[in-house]
C-alpha cells in the first residue's frame, strides 16, 4: 500500500502517522520528492483501513499495490534512483559506460584495456575474476589474483571496478570491489541476494537467461528488502529461438522496467548478441531506447581471449562506438 502525503505537511504530523503505521507492524519506506512525500507500507497491510488513512487531513491519496515487489516499485519511489559509485552516478539522467574484458587474464591485459577504455570515455572497468562457465574444463578466471589485478588497473586509471561474485563464501575477497555483479546464472540465488542486501555497496544484477521482468524485480527486491537499495539492473539478452545470435536482446525491457521501477537499467549488448559486429548497433539501439548505461566487453587481443573473444570489441572499435553513443545521448537525453 502507498500513502501519498499532501504538499507541505509538517514533520511532526508525518512522524505521528508513521509511528501509528509502524505500531500496526508495518515497515515504512519514505520517499521524499521535491513536491511529494510517498510512504510505502511494507508488510501485511490487510488490517489497514484504507478509508480511514485516506480521510486523514495530511493524506492526499492511498493506493493498494498489487505487484509483489515493493522496495523496487516506482509507485513507492516516483523519482529515479541514482546509484553512486565513487564520483560516477548511474540513473536519473546519468549515463554510464562500463567496459573491459570478459575475464581478467594478466596484469598487462587488464591495465592495457583499462587505459584504452578510459581514454575512450568509459567510467567503469569490468572484468571477471570468478567466471561462471558452461563447461567445467573452460578457464574459470584467476579468482583472488584476478581481483588484485583489477585493483592494479583501478589504481592506474582511477576507474571503479565491476566484477562478478558467484559464491557467498568468496564475499570477503570483494570488500574493496566497487560494484559487485550478480551474473545471469545467479539471478535467483536467493541466499546470495539476501547476503548482498546486507552490504552498503552497489550491486549490478543481470537478468537470468530465462527469467521474466517480474522475476528480475523480485530478485532486486531480495537485495533491497535486506537493506541495500543500491541496485542497478541489467538486460543482457534472454533465450529464445534465435538461431544466429547467442541470445535475444529484449530492448523493450528497458522502457518497461523504467515504468515499473525507479532503479537504473543498463544493457549488455555483448552477451546479448555474442558477436562483436552486432555489439555497436545494439549498443546504439539501447542508448536510443533510454538505457541508463551500457556494459561492453573489450579486449586488446580478442582472437586470443580466454573467454568471449568473439563478442569482444577491440579498444579502437570501442572508442568509435563510444563517440556514437555520446552523439545518440545528445539527441535522446
Ligand atoms: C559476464 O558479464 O561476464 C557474464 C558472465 O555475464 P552474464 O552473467 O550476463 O552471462
Ligand atoms: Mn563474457
Amino acid at each position: 500500500m502507498i500513502v501519498v502525503l499532501k504538499h507541505g505537511v509538517s514533520e511532526e504530523k508525518k512522524a505521528q502517522l508513521i509511528s501509528w503505521l509502524e505500531a500496526l507492524g508495518l515497515r515504512i519506506h519514505i520517499s521524499m520528492g521535491e513536491y511529494q512525500t510517498v510512504l510505502g507500507l511494507i508488510g501485511d497491510t490487510t488490517g489497514v483501513d484504507m478509508d480511514l488513512v485516506g480521510s486523514l487531513e495530511i493524506v492526499d491519496s492511498v493506493k493498494r499495490v498489487t505487484e509483489p515487489f515493493k522496495c523496487c516499485n516506482r509507485k513507492f519511489h516516483p523519482e529515479d534512483m541514482v546509484v553512486e559509485v565513487g564520483d560516477v552516478k548511474v540513473g536519473g539522467g546519468n549515463f554510464v559506460m562500463i567496459a573491459g574484458p570478459c575475464s581478467v587474464e594478466t596484469e598487462d591485459q587488464i591495465v592495457t584495456v583499462a587505459k584504452a577504455v578510459k581514454a575512450a570515455g568509459a567510467q567503469m572497468l569490468r572484468g571477471g575474476a570468478f567466471k561462471p562457465r558452461t563447461s567445467p574444463y573452460d578457464f574459470a578466471g584467476l579468482k583472488a589474483e584476478g581481483l588484485e589485478l583489477l585493483k592494479i588497473a583501478r589504481k592506474e586509471t582511477g576507474l571503479p571496478i565491476v566484477t562478478e561474485l558467484m559464491n557467498i563464501m568468496d564475499l570477503h575477497l570483494f570488500e574493496d570491489v566497487d560494484v559487485i555483479q550478480v551474473g545471469a546464472r545467479n539471478m535467483q540465488n536467493f541466499d546470495l541476494l539476501r547476503e548482498l542486501g546486507h552490504l552498503d555497496k552497489p550491486i549490478l544484477l543481470k537478468r537470468g537467461l530465462a527469467n521474466t521482468l517480474k522475476e528480475l524485480l523480485m530478485s532486486a527486491e531480495y537485495i533491497m528488502a535486506s537493506g541495500n537499495e543500491k541496485v542497478i539492473l541489467c538486460e543482457r539478452g534472454i533465450r529464445t529461438f534465435s538461431d544466429y545470435t547467442r541470445n535475444t536482446l529484449d530492448l523493450a525491457a528497458v522502457p518497461m522496467l523504467h515504468q515499473l521501477t525507479h532503479l537504473p537499467v543498463i544493457v549488455d549488448p555483448s552477451h546479448a548478441t555474442g558477436i562483436a559486429r552486432l555489439v555497436p548497433p545494439m549498443a546504439l539501439a539501447a542508448t536510443a531506447g533510454g538505457a541508463d548505461g551500457l556494459i561492453i566487453e573489450v579486449h586488446n587481443d580478442p582472437v586470443h581471449a580466454l573467454c568471449d573473444g568473439a563478442q569482444s570489441l577491440r579498444p579502437e572499435e570501442f572508442s568509435v562506438l563510444a563517440d556514437k553513443v555520446r552523439a545518440i545521448r545528445g539527441i535522446v537525453a
